[in-house]
């Protein structure tokens, strides 16, 4: 195995002993498996990871993600309201967006981002500070994105 120091092209993350952060993410996902409660702040692991490796979406779908992480964090809304809000839109017909990636779409941020908090960092605290470290990222994150100015300008007041 080779010892050289690789880094994430997408979040900047240094990936030690070969552990990639899709890795972490794995790692993670065992946790929520492996524990009881620890799958509340599911939704919070799947929206910071993509967004901290937003080619996995599609360039449409980034705003309405954005807004998703700020409604979590800021708008106290729940995953239950979220999931019922989204259903009411995709049984409306108004969903005509991809959600994950194309050739030819893929997110990506117009102002460079410094991330605070990264998927080896929530590892590295361990599974027992899982959820609070969770909610760290996703804190982290927002104030980021704000920051560099990568917000929608409906949200970005904060
Ligand atoms: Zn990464």
């Amino acid at each position: 195995m080779s010892t050289e120091l690789a880094i994430c092209p997408e979040c900047g993350a240094s990936w030690q002993d070969g552990l990639t952060c899709q890795d972490y993410f794995y790692q993670m996902l065992y946790w929520e498996n492996e524990y009881p409660g620890h799958g509340v702040v599911h939704h919070l692991l799947v929206l910071c990871y993509h967004l901290q490796h937003p080619r996995l979406y599609s360039a449409e779908i980034m705003p309405g993600v954005l807004k998703m992480l700020y409604d979590f964090v800021e708008g106290g809304v729940s995953p239950q309201e979220m999931r019922r809000s989204m259903r009411a839109r995709v049984d409306s017909g108004k969903r005509d967006f991809k959600i994950t990636a194309r050739a030819d779409s893929q997110g990506s941020y117009s102002h460079p981002v410094h991330w605070t908090m990264r998927a080896g960092d929530v590892v590295a605290r361990g599974a027992d500070e899982y959820i609070a470290s969770v909610n760290l990222w996703a804190r982290s994150m927002l104030d980021a994105l704000r920051k560099s100015g990568n917000l929608p300008a409906n949200i970005s007041a904060g």
